[in-house]
Order: structure tokens, then sequence, then C-alpha cells
């Protein structure tokens, strides 16, 4: 029999517990979500009703959320005016523009711009993976995230008390050849343009390397590393930089379906790092709630052979998860203690 892979879903007949997990047994704080024009576009306003989101984000535990999509100026106006109406139930994170690190009065752009943002309500600072992978400087190198240019504006974010979270790579999988030997080749041929493969581009230990000291040397500055610091494939790496770096923070958001495929492993680095981890979900407007419940049902039961999304099939790649059962203890700081404490 010929079948395509894309035609081939098995079904598990597998007749383990299966614990659906309604509410969270602790309120969630959810570190990451994208509430603004990055993931929804500019029309993003037109698009969602804000408190039918909001009262549905209650009605799965969560009791704040981070909207990173903040960014400044007239952008962060209209994000503001948005989602006015729900009050403190949505922090928003700012940022500045990187492209203009050649001007001179740079560093003043920067302290202006967050002083101005911090003014209008800001509770933290996002960047992402275009320092690193898509902003040139003039020689067509990359800008480095680790580029001393930048660092005035990790020293300001120092000043006024802003937690910086940062999303630096990809899964791994991005950075390799795109043929029958990649994990994610699905996904890379749903999304070609998340393909970091090219060899101009620098590598995934290059930017893993840069991550590291971006945040070495940077020490009055707290880093939220987003998905799990972008190497979930790799804990114990992970692991080694919080024991060495204590101004690293990482969130989870999006990463289920990585640490739920290592429950031994991803179980031990939960718990020994409950103190440095925050739950996100990476999700906006619109998302399927679900989205919610397989993250509460992956760090609270001990569930064997789950789905980490709610295609069924494993939209990163083909493999089920299993449950990491957490600690009470754990599970307070890893949903909402931590984030309370850093983001307010
Ligand atoms: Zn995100």
């Amino acid at each position: 029999m010929d079948l395509l892979l894309k035609d081939f879903k098995p079904v598990s007949e597998l007749r383990v517990p299966e614990n659906r997990i309604e509410k969270p047994k602790y309120p969630v704080y959810d570190a990451h979500s994208h509430w603004g024009h990055l993931l929804l576009g500019n029309n993003y306003p037109a698009l969602y009703n804000t408190m039918e989101v909001v009262e549905s984000l209650k009605e799965v535990g969560v009791k704040r959320i981070v909207n990173l999509d903040g960014f400044a100026d007239g952008e962060l106006d209209k994000v503001l005016a948005k989602t006015e109406e729900a009050g403190d139930f949505i922090r928003h994170f700012g940022s500045v523009d990187v492209t203009r690190i050649y001007e001179r009065d740079f560093e003043t752009m920067v302290y202006r711009t967050l002083r101005d943002s911090k003014a209008k309500g800001i509770a933290g600072l996002k960047f992402w993976k275009v320092i690193g992978l898509v902003y040139q400087n003039p020689d067509g190198t990359y800008i480095r995230p680790d580029d001393p240019r930048l660092s005035c504006i990790w020293q300001c974010a120092a000043e006024m008390n802003l937690p910086v979270l940062f999303h630096i790579a990809d899964p791994i999988a991005f950075f390799k050849p795109i043929d029958r030997f990649n994990e994610r080749i699905e996904e890379l041929g749903e999304h070609p343009d998340w393909a970091f493969n090219d060899p101009s581009l620098y590598s995934f230990d290059e930017l893993m390397q840069m991550q590291h000291n971006m945040v070495k040397n940077n020490p009055k500055t707290t880093f939220i590393l987003a998905h799990v610091a972008s190497c979930a494939e790799d804990l114990r790496a992970v692991a080694k930089w919080l024991d060495e770096l204590p101004n690293m923070y990482v969130d989870i958001a999006a990463r289920i379906g990585e640490l739920g495929r290592q429950p031994y492993t991803a179980k031990w680095f939960l718990e020994t790092y409950a103190d440095r981890i925050m739950f996100g979900t990476d999700m906006a407007p619109g998302y399927d709630l679900e989205s919610y419940r397989i993250p509460y049902r992956f760090l609270e039961t001990m569930d064997e052979y789950f789905s980490y999304d709610t295609s069924g099939t494993g939209m990163q790649g083909r493999w089920q998860i299993y449950g990491v059962g957490l600690s009470d203890e754990a599970l307070r700081k890893i949903y909402y203690e931590n984030a309370d404490r850093l983001i307010g």
C-alpha cells in the first residue's frame, strides 16, 4: 500500500486514563500573548471584541495576561485604546525601533521612547528574532543580539525596572536542511518562511551563544527568554545557563510539544527551576481555548501519549506528549507567582 505522509493519521489504541482539565488548579498569569499587529495584522482592532476575549480567558482560569505587542508611540496608543476596557487584566510590553541603531542619537531615542511608554503604563519590553536573523548592518552582516550598541536598551530597562522578554531563535529543526530527516518537515512545508537554514545566517548555536552573552553582559537587567530560551530541545543546557545567570528567566510558551515528549527531563527541569519559569501560551485573540487546557493537562496530570495541539496530529512534529504531574508548589510558581513578582 502506498500512502502519502500527509494522509497518515494514526489513531492511538492505548486505553489509558484521560484527565481533561477544565480549569487550572491555581489562577494563571499568561506571560506571553499577542493582541496587536504582529500576528493579527494592522486591522486587528476590527478582529476581536476585547471583553469577549477577556471573559473567555477567565473561563479557563486566566487571571492576567501579557500582551507583548505594545511596541511604542502611535502603535502603543492604538493597542492601549483597543484593550482599555480590560483594565489591568492585560499588561503590555513595549519595544523600541532597533533599526535606528546607526543614528547618532540612538541612545537618546531609546531613553525618550521608554520613558514615554513607561508613563503610559508598560510593564516590560519585548524583542524578537528580527535582531539576529533579519535586521542587517550596512555591510550586510546581521545585527547581533549581543551587539554592544544595544546595551543602552538593557541598561535603560534595568533603570526603569522593566523586565525584557526576548525571543531569539526557533526550534533547532528550523535551522536544519528541509529533507526527510527533518523532524518538523510538515510544519516547514506549511510555513517555508520559518526556515533559517541559509548559510549566510547565524547558526542556532551562534544565536544561543549571543543570547548567553547578552544576559551575562547585562547582569542588572531581568531577561525572560521566551520559548524555554528557544532551546526546549536541550533542557540541560538551559538549566546550566539558569545556574550561571541569576537574571535569566524563561517562559514555556508554544513549547508544550517539546517539553511533553521528554517527560522525565521536563519534570526535573520544571521542578528544579520552578522559581525561574513562567507560564505562557503565545495565544492571540481568536485562539482555541483548548490551547490552555492542553498545557494544564501537561503540567497537572500524569496522562500518557496525548496530543499537544488542537489538531490532534501534532502541528510541530509527529509525536505525542506525556504529563509531568507537577507538585502544587511548582505549579503555583509557574502559573502565577513568578509573573506576579516580575511583571506585577
Ligand atoms: Zn510570541
